[in-house]
């Protein structure tokens, strides 16, 4: 495939939604249904207390490692030092995040993950850090154990310094910023990069043991990292490590040739061709419910394959063995709905997006939201303004709830397309179920095994 099949850079500079990622390529991978279900009809998705709980490892991290030493500090100290305030900021913002986890509409359930587990888990990740400074004064590379012949360092809190790894500027922290080839049609976000070897040692961090469906997919990851090292004109990263903070030691990748890296540019390119996102024409049948089987990983009652019991598009898919609630008195969600003036529907709240704010052509604005709902007819998105979205919200609007809206109004595109609902003044919400939970089965229960940074 070559580059003219693709836009320029430009028109993915305007379009940055629709370039490609790890995540979303590893959504195809997964099951090519699950990424036309979040990747191109861009339905919301629900968040967990395991994801929340990864980024404050992160940040936690990135912020200690960002600290600049005393010069007098002794090796002991700056290790009790560097633990102690590890244990301090992880606290803090652990408290911080429970109370935004009980006031964000789009987490399921409660904050009640161990804050022990991943306290461990941030340690350990101070611990693999430290490592390095040690190494850095012992003029040994980490990993091959070669002497560097770097200059003789005579402070602790100097080689920490010279240590300190990259990471995503804190303004953007959150997954706002992102590293985009030069041709624009690939983005990715990297934790950790370590240069002080005098190569790039990328390093992807995982508040997990390593052992849940989603850590098989570091090596895709990290090939999609060595892809972009290449493609940003940087050549062959130094290093890809896996940093599982459950697990004793980082896991070292060994770094994909450029045939692979080649090989993996021309699979992205088809899967962009072949998504026609930015002509909003691609074929749903391109995209089928066909799951990879992942080894080692039992497959929930009735689904296909493991990855369908953590799949966001699985309430509707016959692989699945999990069941949608019912529409009741409300219409079959998914296209197309029916129109009228004062339309009811009934279902799950999958997920609410985070408010966008829109600039109009009059040069006012405008701040909406996404939402996605659930029935036994399929799926609906739906772009709501925020202040009557609001009010749903203090109504008990919030995602892994079953509820009633009435009162949403319909419009039709001028040139066909689908019917979008809006909610307005006279919408009401009523919540019928606080978690969903099928009587008799489990298989419907929102799933929480969900990926933690970035998994
Ligand atoms: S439930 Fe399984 S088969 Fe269906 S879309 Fe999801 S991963 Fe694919």
């Amino acid at each position: 495939m070559s580059e003219s099949n693709l836009p320029s850079a430009n028109i993915w500079n305007e379009n940055p939604w629709a370039r490609m990622s790890f995540s979303r390529l590893a959504a195809y991978k997964r099951c090519p249904a699950w990424y036309m279900h979040v990747g191109l009809e861009w339905h919301a998705t629900w968040t967990s207390p395991e994801q929340e709980a990864g980024h404050i490892v992160q940040d936690v991290l990135q912020a200690v490692f960002d600290n600049t030493p005393a010069t007098d500090v002794t090796a002991t100290d700056l290790e009790a030092r560097a633990a102690a305030r590890v244990q301090l900021n992880f606290s803090k913002e652990w408290a911080k995040a429970a109370a935004a986890y009980a006031a964000n509409p789009n987490a399921v359930g409660s904050f009640n993950i161990s804050e022990e587990k991943y306290g461990r888990y941030a340690r350990r990740g101070l611990d693999f850090h430290t490592r390095e400074v040690q190494s850095w004064l012992e003029d040994r590379h980490p990993r091959s154990g070669a002497r560097l012949g770097l200059p003789a360092y005579g402070a602790v809190g100097d080689a920490w310094v010279a240590v300190r790894p990259w990471h995503a500027p804190e303004v953007v922290a959150g997954g706002f910023w992102n590293e985009v080839i030069p041709q624009g049609w690939f983005q990715g976000q990297y934790d950790l990069v370590y240069e002080w070897t005098g190569g790039r040692r990328i390093v992807d961090l995982k508040a997990s043991a390593g052992t849940s469906v989603f850590s098989t997919e570091i090596e895709l990851q990290l090939l999609a990292y060595a892809f972009m090292e290449r493609a940003l004109g940087r050549g062959s990263p130094e290093g890809l490590e896996g940093w599982f903070l459950g697990a004793a030691e980082p896991k070292v990748f060994a770094v994909p040739n450029k045939e692979a890296t080649d090989a993996f540019g021309e699979f992205v390119k088809e899967l962009l061709v072949k998504s026609a996102q930015l002509e909003h024409s691609w074929k749903p049948e391109d995209f089928p419910a066909a799951p990879a089987q992942v080894a080692g990983f039992e497959k929930p009652a009735g689904a296909a394959s493991a990855w369908c019991g953590v799949c966001p598009a699985a309430w509707t898919c016959k692989l699945s063995g999990k069941q949608a609630p019912s529409a009741g008195a409300g219409v079959a969600l998914g296209a197309p709905l029916p129109q009228g003036n004062s339309m009811s529907a009934e279902g799950l709240v999958c997920g609410i997006k985070m408010p966008k704010t829109k600039q109009m052509r009059d040069g006012s604005t405008k701040v909406t939201r996404r939402i996605t709902l659930v029935n036994e007819g399929g799926y609906s998105s739906f772009t709501w303004d925020e202040r009557d979205m609001q009010r749903l919200l203090r109504d008990g609007l919030r995602a892994g709830r079953v509820v009633r809206l009435q009162g949403l109004k319909s419009w039709a595109p001028p040139h066909g397309g689908h019917v979008q609902y809006y909610a307005g003044a006279q919408t009401r919400l009523e919540v019928l179920s606080e978690a969903w939970r099928p009587s008799g089965q489990d298989a419907g229960v929102i799933e929480r095994d969900a990926p933690a940074l970035g998994e």
